[in-house]
């Protein structure tokens, strides 16, 4: 062994060390950080450890899953519905830290993330729902016109401002930012939307019953089951269909900037969606992707989300269907008994 690489092995291994002693500070440290950092969000007090069950109960009756309502059979006597939805949140996202080259991150979904999503989905011929914060749609008002233009896919609320809504803390500021959202999207696309999601998946104590009262068909951000279920408010059933989310089939803990690459490419995040959609097949049940334009607009992320609707199609009995389309169907097939 030369000199030279003994020196180079040496320098490696200390490498090595330094990044595995950081690593292990890291883990030391940040459990502690994160427990410190944990926002009191104004109406959630902890659940004390003392609690009763009666109390317990209580606590987490705000939102439940009652029945699933899978129907026996999907349209045309397919196995599976297929959701593609994007979140069009762009610079919202930076809302309280608006720095320029965030921003621009941001600003990538409506330049080009966007526009590259709908030329996919026209390539592939199938449709998707897209939930748009009303704010975001008035900064790049084209957005809405390239959606409509595709004439196969939905529009959805998510937000005035992309507000945290539990955080927003007045029921009567958070209505009115609903009303002005429905309003906005109403006025913009011509059609009143039907379905509602929570932005960042944030709901406070009163966004149920206001949702209810404004006349969603269905939201979409709750995760208590893999399929269509009721939603309950307090053991009563609001009438509406949650259509579930979840992190697995999201491309932000994936790709997301603070992800820092952790998982970052697209082959593998391919592989964990197309896992989700093989069990939803053998089950018969839903497979809802959530994604955003500025995070899988780019390039090689494209590729991958075009490489597993291709793999999607190629399955027989696939439906793919916007949100709305699901919730009509599972609704219809509800009144009729048919589940
Ligand atoms: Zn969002």
């Amino acid at each position: 062994m030369s000199a030279n690489i003994l020196s180079g092995f040496s320098a490696g291994l200390k490498t090595l060390t330094l990044a595995f002693v950081l690593r292990l500070c890291l883990a030391l440290l940040l459990p502690r950080a994160a427990a410190s950092q944990e926002p009191s969000i104004p109406g959630f007090p902890e659940i004390p450890i003392d609690a009763t069950e009666d109390q317990v109960r209580q606590r987490v009756a705000l939102v439940r899953a009652g029945e699933k309502l899978t129907p026996k059979a999907w349209p045309n006597r397919a196995r599976v519905a297929v959701c593609l939805s994007f979140d069009v949140d762009n610079e919202l996202l930076w809302r309280r830290t608006p720095l320029p080259v965030p921003l621009s991150q941001g600003e990538y979904g409506a330049t080009t993330g966007l526009p590259r999503i709908l030329e996919l989905l026209d390539r592939q011929s199938v449709p998707a729902s897209f939930y748009i914060p009303a704010m975001s749609a008035a900064l790049d008002p084209q957005m809405i016109q390239q959606i409509l233009r595709g004439k196969r896919h939905e529009i959805g609320v998510h937000g005035w401002m992309h507000e945290n809504l539990p955080m927003v803390g007045d029921a009567a500021k958070e209505e009115k930012l609903l009303a002005q959202s429905i309003e906005y999207l109403t006025k913009a696309t011509g059609k009143r939307p039907v379905g509602f999601r929570a932005p960042s998946w944030a709901f406070s104590a009163s966004t149920l019953d206001q949702i209810q009262n404004a006349g969603f068909l269905y939201d979409s951000s709750f995760m208590a089951m893999d399929e269509p279920y009721e939603l309950l408010s307090n053991g009563q059933d609001t009438r509406m269909i949650e259509l579930p989310i979840n992190w697995i089939a999201d491309d932000y803990p994936y790709y997301e900037p603070q992800a820092a690459g952790s998982l970052p490419d697209p082959e593998l995040v391919f592989d964990v969606y197309k896992g989700e959609f093989d069990v939803a097949y053998q089950e018969r049940t839903m497979f809802i992707l959530t994604m955003h334009p500025h995070v899988t607009g780019h390039r090689s992320r494209i590729a991958g989300l075009e490489k597993l609707i291709v793999y999607m199609k190629s399955k027989p009995g696939v439906w793919f269907a916007t949100l709305d389309q699901v919730a009509e169907y599972v609704k219809a097939q509800e009144e009729q008994g048919k589940r």
